[in-house]
């Protein structure tokens, strides 16, 4: 989705609903501290070129964190591919021809208004600063002063320009930097949020070239070449995973705001008059996708974009938010973005893009409904949701209660102590098993330390091979999430798992 600053007077998409808790978010960054030491303690994720110091706003997968990150993948590939024989894939290259930033309106339009404390040289979002003033402004009971300023906020660009507006407001009330407390402001400047590079050997201002800010170009440009080639009749989807790059002024929120990260999109192109109720079904099938990788009901919402306040190329926008640590966030978007796109690449391009329906004899431009979910910011919810700890005979238990399907290790396999019988009988279960579900085979520490090791990796089942099962053939499986367990013959061991995956259900 574009930030939308290319009409930003009439409908500055910052001023969107979800700011609030945003600014809550970021000055709340504590409370998401023990996931971000779990995720690096167990692998899941690094900072970025981390013995370097680290490069801020990027992060890199562990062991654990690819695993689970795939399976999130595969996930919303099958829900969105497989399940309908409609929807087909497609992936794109990163980078695109200069002119589909030009037709997507990114180059004049992917900005967010910055201003700098000259004091701590850090940057801050303008309208950010002037919102959480607002914020604070109400918490103290100052009501009608919080309004007055909400309303210079929401017609900022009306006055002088965008910036020169939110300059203002700044100055006159002498807001001060949330971090430094000075009040020694730069101008406000729109920063584009694009990354810029340089194309060929022998390259020059003019064969700039983009890291592609979102994976939805890609499908717009290949809609022509999905049309011939996939026989595919309107309505159809075209759906992709890929990484966005975006300069984002802010982004101390670990994965939740990344500059390199990764969407998972699909574009469903329907005929005009039909949008509305495509947009209402796929936001009906996104929210049960949530719900069936295990998220629970309670933590998730839809939070409309009221229609004043939408970006220039939709008629309806919604997300579906998810409430972290730190306040209610959106994890994807779905809109209607009429045929915004695909008019404006028919121009730029001179191609023609509309569709003529064999049918009913009728040429027309597809409408696309888009459904846009981060796949770090879903992994961060995941790994948010599943987060608990547990008091176990005075100890504290950190577990994971993830779907069975994500986690990453599905199976731990314990042989009770290093005995050459005991190791035979576990490596057999283990090549068994290992076709079927993920396996992690452990002979070291004891058998408390590994169920615990496994309990912060997420892991549902772990199977101890002891003495008695030598000789009847069976195996203690433990449960995570009841941390019951059970005696069961050793041929048993994969329907059992099996049943046990298909049977959960999130605590
Ligand atoms: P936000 O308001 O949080 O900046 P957005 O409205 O700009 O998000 P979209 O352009 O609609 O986001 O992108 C679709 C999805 O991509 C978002 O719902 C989010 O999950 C993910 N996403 C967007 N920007 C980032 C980012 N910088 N880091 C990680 N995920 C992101």
């Amino acid at each position: 989705m574009i930030k939308v600053k290319v009409n930003c007077y009439l409908q500055p998409s910052f001023l969107k609903n979800s700011l609030t808790e945003d600014l809550i978010f970021m000055s709340n960054l504590d409370s998401l501290d023990k996931i971000v030491s779990l995720a690096k303690a167990r692998g899941f994720i690094f900072q970025s070129s981390e013995i370097y110091g680290g490069l801020s706003a990027v992060y890199d997968y562990g062991p654990l964190g690819v695993e689970l990150k795939r399976n999130i993948r595969n996930a919303w590939w099958k829900e969105m591919t497989q399940r309908h024989d409609n929807i087909v894939g497609v992936d794109a290259a990163i980078f695109m021809h200069p002119k589909v930033w030009e037709a997507s309106g990114h180059v004049a339009g992917f900005n967010d208004p910055m201003i700098d404390d000259k004091q701590s040289k850090k940057r801050y979002r303008a309208d950010m600063i002037i919102e959480q003033y607002i914020l604070k402004l109400e918490k103290d009971g100052k009501t009608e002063k919080a309004a007055e300023l909400q309303e210079l906020l929401d017609t900022s660009g009306t006055r002088k320009s965008l910036t020169e507006d939110l300059y203002d407001i700044i100055i006159e009330n002498e807001i001060k930097a949330p971090d430094s407390g000075a009040f020694d402001w730069t101008e406000v400047r729109q920063f584009n949020l694009m990354f810029k590079t340089a194309f060929g050997a022998t390259a020059s201002e003019d064969d700039a070239v983009y890291l592609r800010p979102e994976t939805a170009q890609g499908i717009f440009v290949n809609y022509k070449n999905v049309l011939d080639t996939a026989r595919v009749q309107v309505p159809f989807g075209i759906a992709q995973t890929g990484k966005a790059f975006r300069n984002e002024v802010v982004a101390r929120q670990f994965v939740f705001r990344m500059r390199e990260f990764e969407q998972m999109e699909m574009q469903y192109f329907v005929e005009p008059g039909t949008d509305a109720d495509a947009y209402k079904e796929w936001k009906e099938k996104r929210i049960a996708w949530h719900k069936s990788i295990g998220i629970r009901e309670e933590n998730l919402r839809f939070a409309d974009h009221p229609q004043d306040k939408l970006a220039h190329y939709a008629l309806a926008a919604v997300d579906v938010q998810y409430q972290f640590p730190i306040g209610w966030q959106e994890v994807e978007g779905i809109h209607n973005r009429s045929d915004f796109d695909l008019t404006q690449h028919q121009e730029f391009s001179g191609k023609k893009l509309d569709y003529y329906d064999q049918k009913n004899n009728k040429r027309y431009t597809p409408y696309v409904i888009e459904t846009s979910i981060g796949l770090d910011r879903c992994t961060l919810m995941v790994l948010c949701d599943a987060y608990r700890e547990e008091e176990v005979d005075g100890d504290t238990r950190t577990v994971l209660k993830m779907h069975p399907n994500l986690a990453p290790v599905q199976v731990g396999i314990f042989p009770l102590i290093k005995k050459p019988e005991l190791q035979e009988l576990a490596h057999k279960i283990d090549a068994d098993l290992r076709e079927d579900f993920s396996v992690l085979y452990d002979e070291s520490g004891s058998i408390g330390k590994r169920y615990r090791r496994l309990d912060e990796a997420g892991t549902p089942f772990c199977i101890t091979i002891d003495f008695d099962g030598l000789e009847d053939n069976s195996v203690t499986i433990r449960y995570r999430d009841d941390m019951s367990q059970q005696r069961i013959p050793v041929d048993k061991i994969a329907d059992y798992i099996r049943a046990g995956i298909k049977d959960w259900k999130p605590e």
